[in-house]
């Protein structure tokens, strides 16, 4: 055979390969294809490479070269219109091998969780520690221990998600306090942050689980002073320099009870939607820890003093970040969270 003989030959098989390829519509075609074309006994091109000898010396290496670079093309053709007939048949539509790869991308933290973070922060620095407890608790770890009467509306189906018989999803992390003072002496300086649940409906400023973080320190000789002066402490370092107020309130674990606002941080105090243009905005709930609540815990009254507060990061979050509705953090938009992630 002469050399023009077998280029002219690996021509024909070349053309034919191309036709048998892109008509094949299955993958057993495909396979019927590749054994005609490549298959070691009786392929085409295998068999062009058995008349390699029967060339001159001098044409060998050109002749071969040839046969071996259609060879590969014929095996990556073959190889990709696999794919594409595979994937058409497992997803039902053709794998488009031009799509652009997602970027990569890198995790950042939530704001509620920020700003859990920077609490813990500043309390650490006032000396206290950070308390777990279980999100699934008991009644008299959720009500009972915390001098909740026992026909109080808390306690009502409405308001309050159980399990089974006495076992609830906690409704505020209070429970965290019973059981630091049962299995710690004072002093006692803790900081307890975690989810609670509710059985609210989820509008602009109400979601069925939210993070809540308490405070809660017990010694001798602790008085409300200590109270104000710490929070006020903790509301400076938070917000910056801001006016803060006192409001008596009630709460039957706390006895005096009062609610802490500061001057809101979206309107500085003058009065917009956020605040009801009041131009203060609420932020935790305080007093000093009711007798009973540390007896039922094994703590001696007579002896021991001490004060607590509870608060929401979610709020906070959005005085902080100025945003109007709760949902929003509730949402995972990327849009919202890549403004804010550190
Ligand atoms: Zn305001």
């Amino acid at each position: 055979m002469t050399l023009q003989e077998f280029l002219e030959r690996i021509a024909e098989v070349e053309a034919r390969a191309e036709s048998l390829i892109s008509s094949a519509s299955s993958a057993a075609e495909l396979e019927a294809a590749r054994t005609s074309l490549v298959g070691r006994k009786s392929g085409a091109l295998s068999a062009l490479m058995k008349e390699l000898p029967s060339l001159t010396p001098q044409d060998r290496p050109e002749a071969g070269a040839r046969v071996n670079q259609v060879k590969v093309a014929v095996e990556d053709a073959l190889d990709t219109r696999t794919l594409d007939v595979t994937g058409r048949q497992a997803t039902g539509q053709s794998v488009d091998l031009t799509m652009p790869a997602r970027r990569s991308w890198k995790g950042g933290k939530h704001p509620v969780t920020l700003v859990i973070e920077e609490i813990e922060e500043i309390f650490r620095e006032l000396g206290f520690t950070i308390a777990l407890g279980p999100e699934a608790e008991t009644e008299w770890y959720n009500f009972g221990a915390l001098n909740f009467p026992a026909e109080h509306p808390a306690m009502d189906l409405h308001d309050t998600l159980y399990l089974e018989d006495s076992v609830l999803l906690r409704t505020h992390t209070s429970p965290v306090q019973i059981r630091t003072l049962q299995n710690f002496k004072p002093p006692i300086r803790i900081l307890a942050p975690g989810n609670v649940y509710r059985r609210d409906f989820f509008d602009a400023s109400h979601a069925p689980v939210f993070a809540q973080i308490e405070g809660l320190s017990v010694d001798e000789g602790v008085s409300f002073v200590d109270l104000k002066a710490t929070l006020t402490r903790f509301a400076n370092r938070f917000f910056g320099t801001t006016r803060t107020r006192f409001r008596p309130s009630y709460f039957p674990f706390t006895e005096p009870s009062a609610e802490m606002d500061v001057e809101c941080q979206i309107c500085k105090g003058r009065g917009c939607a956020t605040c009801k243009n009041t131009g203060w905005s609420e932020i935790l709930g305080s007093g000093m820890v009711h007798p009973s609540v540390l007896e039922a815990s094994g703590v001696d009254s007579e002896r021991y003093t001490g004060w607590a507060f509870g608060m929401g990061p979610g709020r906070i979050a959005m005085q902080r970040f100025g945003i109007p509705d709760i949902r929003i953090l509730y949402d995972s938009d990327m849009r919202f969270l890549e403004q804010l992630a550190e």
